[in-house]
C-alpha cells in the first residue's frame, strides 16, 4: 500500500433498522498490488462471496489491460502496432476513449503511448547509467496519444508505427476500483471502500454514520499523519515516487515518466488527487507528477470537483484552493 490509508473509527458491529451491520474486510494481492475491501453489511458470509465475485472481477481487468500478460487484449493491440487495427471490446475501446480525453486534458501530461520508453528505465532505486540521448530520442517518437487511430464503428484500435506501445499502469487500479464498487453497489452493498494499493473509491458511511476517513502520511515524514480527510461517496488515489525510483548522478526520478522528453519526472514525491472517480483521479495524479506542482494546482483549481495536494522534494506542501491544511492538520 501506499503512504495512504483508512482508519476506520468505529466499531466493527453497529445496529441499523434492527439488523446488527458488521465491517468485513478482506486483504488480497492483484495487479501486482495490495487490496483491501471493506464492505457494510449484515450477513458476512454473503459479504465473503462478495468479495470473491470483486476478486474474479478484478481478475477479468487485468486479462484486458495488463502489458505482462502476453494474450491480454492491451497486448494484442501492441503487437499488432505498425501492422494493422485490431478489434478490441467495448470495455477497453471505451477505456481508450476515456483516457485519451484526459490526456488531452493534460496536454499529454498523462498518455497511455508514454509505454514505448518503458523499456528503457528500471525502477529498482538503484543508480543507473542512463540510456543515450539519442535511443530516448527515438523512443518520444513514437509517443503521442493523438496518433492512436480508433474506429467507433469497428471498434478498432491501431498504433500506427512499429514500436509504439500504451499502457495502464497509471489508471488500471483506479479504474478496478471503480468497477468492484459499481459492482458491489449493484449487489446493494450500502457501503464500503475499494483499497487498490491508494487506489480508494468510498461510498457510503461506517456502520455508526460518520464518514469513512482517510489519513495522509507526509512520505518525508513517515511516522506522522498530517492530515485526515472525510470520504464521502468519491475517491482518493496518490501518486508516489518512493517505492519505484531510481538514482542518475545520485539524484532521484520517480516512475512516472514526462512524454514529452521521455525522462522520468523529478521535483514532486507525492500527488493525492480527490474526485468522482478514481479512474479519473488516478490519472490526473500522474499528470500531476509531470505537470509539477505550480501548473499542476494551478491546472485542478479550473477543474470542478477535483482537488489535490501536492508535496514537492523540497519539502514544500500544495493544495488546491478548496483544501485548508491549516483546518485539518
Ligand atoms: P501511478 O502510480 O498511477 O502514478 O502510475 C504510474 C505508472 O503509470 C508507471 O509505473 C507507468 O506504468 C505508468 N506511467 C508512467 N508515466 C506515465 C505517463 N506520463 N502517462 C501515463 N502513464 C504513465
Ligand atoms: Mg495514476
Amino acid at each position: 500500500m501506499k503512504h495512504i490509508f483508512i482508519l476506520l473509527m468505529t466499531t466493527f458491529l453497529f445496529v441499523k433498522n434492527g439488523q446488527a451491520q458488521e465491517v468485513i474486510q478482506r486483504k488480497f494481492e492483484k495487479m501486482g498490488s495490495s487490496f483491501e475491501i471493506t464492505l457494510v453489511h449484515s450477513n458476512p458470509i454473503y459479504a465473503q462471496q462478495l468479495i470473491d465475485e470483486s476478486i474474479a472481477e478484478i481478475d477479468r481487468i487485468e486479462r484486458l489491460i495488463s502489458s505482462w500478460d502476453k494474450n491480454s487484449q492491451t497486448s494484442l493491440v501492441n503487437k499488432m502496432a505498425g501492422i494493422r487495427s485490431q478489434v478490441v471490446p467495448k470495455e477497453l475501446f471505451d477505456l481508450i476513449l476515456r483516457a485519451n480525453t484526459i490526456a488531452r486534458l493534460t496536454d499529454g501530461a498523462f498518455d497511455l503511448s508514454y509505454a514505448s520508453v518503458d523499456k528503457l528505465w528500471s525502477f529498482n532505486r538503484e543508480e543507473i547509467t542512463p540510456p543515450s540521448p539519442s535511443v530516448v530520442e527515438a523512443s518520444v517518437a513514437k509517443i503521442g496519444f493523438e496518433k492512436i487511430k480508433m474506429d467507433t464503428e469497428k471498434q478498432t484500435v491501431f498504433l500506427p508505427e512499429k514500436g509504439m506501445k500504451i499502457g495502464f499502469g497509471a489508471i488500471g487500479k483506479g479504474y478496478a476500483a471503480d468497477r468492484v464498487k459499481s459492482l458491489l453497489l449493484e449487489k446493494g452493498v450500502e457501503a464500503g471502500i475499494v483499497n487498490a494499493s491508494g487506489d480508494m473509491s468510498a461510498w457510503g458511511t461506517q456502520p455508526d454514520g460518520s464518514p469513512w476517513q482517510v489519513g495522509l502520511v507526509n512520505p518525508l515524514n513517515k511516522n506522522k499523519i498530517f492530515s485526515w480527510f472525510p470520504l464521502l461517496n468519491t475517491a482518493v488515489v496518490t501518486s508516489g515516487d518512493y517505492e519505484r525510483y531510481l538514482l542518475m548522478d545520485g539524484k532521484r526520478y520517480g516512475h512516472i515518466i514526462n512524454p514529452k522528453t521521455g525522462y522520468p519526472s523529478q521535483g514532486v514525491v507525492s500527488c493525492t488527487v480527490f474526485a468522482p472517480k478514481a479512474e479519473l483521479a488516478d490519472a490526473l495524479a500522474t499528470a500531476l507528477f509531470v505537470m509539477g506542482s505550480e501548473t499542476g494546482i494551478d491546472f485542478i483549481d479550473q477543474l470542478p470537483n477535483v482537488e489535490a495536494l501536492m508535496i514537492t522534494d523540497d519539502g514544500k506542501i500544495i493544495t488546491s484552493k478548496n483544501i485548508d491544511l491549516d483546518e485539518i492538520i
